[in-house]
């Protein structure tokens, strides 16, 4: 019989983000702080062997969909090699990448044929000098990250931005025509309070509502389902094949249809972003535990996970910022 990992209210975790490194080649200012360097060192890192048999025994524990993130996940070496490792282990059946693709035209090929099925890339700005503001980089090289996913076969490649008001927020309508110019899924984000910066962010908080009433009025916009779709709420712009999806943690939280946990760079599960819940399995697996007792500590972890996020109760509460997680 196929195990299980129901939570306390009932959740079946089905979906692990799998954070492969804290670092990050750029500085999204909602996201790390600028100059930031207090990053995990190499010996805390999980190994490739390490990462492959927790979720081997995740996938033996129901868990079919993994996403690959970070940090910018493009930074650890070797990535196709372990997400090719990942691929081929029983019950994983999508196996998925998040990446700011400032590194993908060069990988985009050997991620495809490792086995990653879906990639979502941020991007808030088409504008060279605003992304320079927002994340310290080039927009260039993610356009041509972007095209070098399409052309390697990924389909649908997703776009997310974090919408922010007097940042970015006049771009929605361009973003939505860049879109349906390059065959993309877009996605609006809400800021969330995460960190320092993360809070910083949030004083340009907007409900994504806003966002949908101004685009419904340029645009007949219908309901529409999405594969992998997690928690979005989709529509279509009719007359087109663009989807929309709305991810709204702040103005419409999604805590109750749960399915997530997050596993850091460090082997620390994460059972909720805006919690600070969570279970150390690294130093566990150096002691030499078995295949059973792994399994035993990670039904215990996702005892711990929380009810609901308290972005909205608490936005001081949660310390760690983003990419420490593994967003
Ligand atoms: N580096 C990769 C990337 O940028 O896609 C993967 C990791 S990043 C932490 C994952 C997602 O978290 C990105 O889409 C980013 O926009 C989002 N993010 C980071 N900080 C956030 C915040 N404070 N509020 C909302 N979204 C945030
Ligand atoms: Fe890096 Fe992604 Fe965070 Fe931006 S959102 S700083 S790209 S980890």
């Amino acid at each position: 019989m196929t195990q299980q990992l129901i939570d306390q209210y009932g959740r079946s975790i089905e979906y692990l983000r799998l954070s492969v490194t804290d670092r990050c080649d750029l500085r999204c200012n909602y996201c790390m702080p600028e100059g930031f360097k207090d990053f995990n060192e190499p010996e805390n890192w999980l190994t490739f062997d390490e990462i492959e048999r927790v979720i081997r025994l995740f996938g033996e524990l129901g868990t079919k969909r993994i996403r690959i993130t970070g940090g910018e996940p493009l930074v650890r070496k070797n990535l196709p090699e372990l997400a090719a490792r990942l691929a081929a282990l029983p019950g994983i059946n999508d196996l998925s990448l998040s990446s700011n693709a400032t590194r993908m035209k060069k990988q985009a090929a050997a991620l495809q044929q490792a086995g990653i099925s879906r990639i979502n890339v941020s991007l808030d700005t088409l504008k060279a000098d605003r992304f320079k503001n927002i994340t310290g980089g080039k927009l260039e090289k993610v356009i041509d990250g972007l095209m070098a996913a399409k052309e390697a076969g990924f389909h649908p490649v997703k776009i997310n931005m974090v919408v922010m008001r007097g940042v970015n927020d006049d771009e929605v309508e361009d973003m939505v025509q860049f879109c349906i110019d390059n065959d993309f899924t877009l996605r609006f984000i809400e800021t969330m309070p995460m960190g320092d910066t993360g809070r910083g962010a949030s004083l340009q908080y907007i409900p994504l509502n806003e966002i949908h009433d101004r685009l419904a009025k340029k645009y007949t916009l219908v309901k529409a389902n999405m594969n992998g779709g997690g928690p979005a709420r989709y529509v279509r712009v009719e007359g087109t094949d663009l989807r929309i999806g709305y991810i709204t943690p702040m103005s419409q939280h999604f805590c109750d249809t749960c399915n997530r946990v997050r596993l850091s760079v460090d082997g620390t599960l994460y059972l909720c972003l805006g919690q600070e819940d969570s279970y150390p399995l690294r130093e566990l697996m150096r002691a030499g535990i078995s295949d059973d007792e792994l399994k035993q500590h990670i039904q215990k972890a996702i005892n711990l996970k929380p009810e609901k996020h308290e972005f909205s109760d608490k936005p001081e509460k949660l310390v760690r910022f983003m990419s420490m997680t593994g967003g």
